[in-house]
């Protein structure tokens, strides 16, 4: 691979995560609140403020960006995929009993420190958003092999969340990572969502005006209406996180989608600013490290 092309995957790979990032510390503000309310309160929500229900501090993230966090460093401290190295990271991370842990997760990991599984028995009660929200960095990891990326998208969820429809969720927002990075046009990836709805119906995303849910189709019909409604990153986010719901989730999910098409330029400089400044640059230095580990740069 030429030095230009490399440099190029890589910037777009640091805007995956930190667009991710971005996307939860806006959507925070937001997340449990009706769209009617954020209209009354804030009018359009587009700057990254805090607050919310978790009060948080401008630029804070929350559990979607520290389980990314946790996924990244698994993967990259060892040098491998090791999925006992992530549920590890997992654990210790609620074991700093963070703001807010899904129950899903907080089940499958307490099931994890007890047991030592690494796959949660099949649930109904699954179809969370916790597994795709973290996602990213095995988008990252696996690029060049889709194959390989449906593998591990859905081992990294069975961890916590063991769902026909969550399974779906990981690997259609991995290859809607994987291919916006790759530069496919846009019908490309809008083949790419179409295909998964056509699987399965509970995605259908054409004219949806609900809102993010704890329910993952409803969060992903959410992004995938405001990524294919819009043409930028910053437009992107500000559709996805005024429609309330699980708007942090939303907002992670966008941003790393979002981050792939537009790349790091297209990300607002003040929503970069906003994060904390020893988070972004282990977010850059991860998303490198994942990418110089996928198969496309090993075969290049
Ligand atoms: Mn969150
Ligand atoms: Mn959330």
């Amino acid at each position: 691979m030429s030095p230009l092309r490399s440099a190029t995957i890589v910037r777009r790979a640091r805007a995956v995560l930190l667009g991710g990032a971005v996307g939860d510390a806006l959507g925070a503000t937001t997340e449990f609140m009706k769209p009617a309310q954020i209209r009354e309160r804030i009018g359009v929500h587009r700057e990254i403020t805090g607050g919310g229900w978790l009060n948080l501090l401008p630029g804070q993230v929350t559990d979607d960006t520290e389980m990314t966090l946790c996924v990244a460093r698994g993967i990259v401290q060892t040098r491998e995929w090791n999925l006992a190295a992530i549920a590890d990271r997992f654990a210790h991370w609620l074991s700093g009993e963070p703001a807010d842990v899904g129950a899903t997760c907080r089940r499958g990991i307490l099931e994890y420190v007890e047991t030592r599984r690494l796959a949660a028995a099949p649930n109904e009660w699954d179809a969370g958003n916790g597994a795709a929200m973290r996602v990213a960095p095995v988008a990252l990891y696996t690029l060049g092999d889709e194959e390989l990326l449906s593998r591990l998208a859905v081992e990294q969820a069975h961890v916590t969340h063991h769902h026909p429809l969550s399974d779906a969720a990981c690997v259609a927002v991995g290859r809607l990572i994987q291919r916006g990075l790759l530069r496919t046009p846009l019908a490309g990836l809008r083949a790419t969502a179409e295909e998964l709805a056509a699987r399965h119906p509970e995605f259908r995303f054409e004219g949806y005006d609900g809102e993010s849910s704890a329910y993952v189709p409803d969060t992903l019909r959410t992004v995938l209406d405001a990524f294919f409604s819009t043409g930028s990153f910053e437009d992107c986010l500000v559709k996805t996180v005024n429609r309330g719901g699980d708007a942090d989730t939303a907002g992670a999910i966008a941003g790393a989608i979002a981050g792939a098409r537009y790349g790091l330029s297209a990300i607002p400089r003040r929503w970069v600013n906003a994060l904390d400044a020893g988070l972004r640059e282990e977010l850059a230095s991860l998303a490198e490290q994942l990418v110089r580990n996928s198969p496309l740069f090993d075969r290049a």
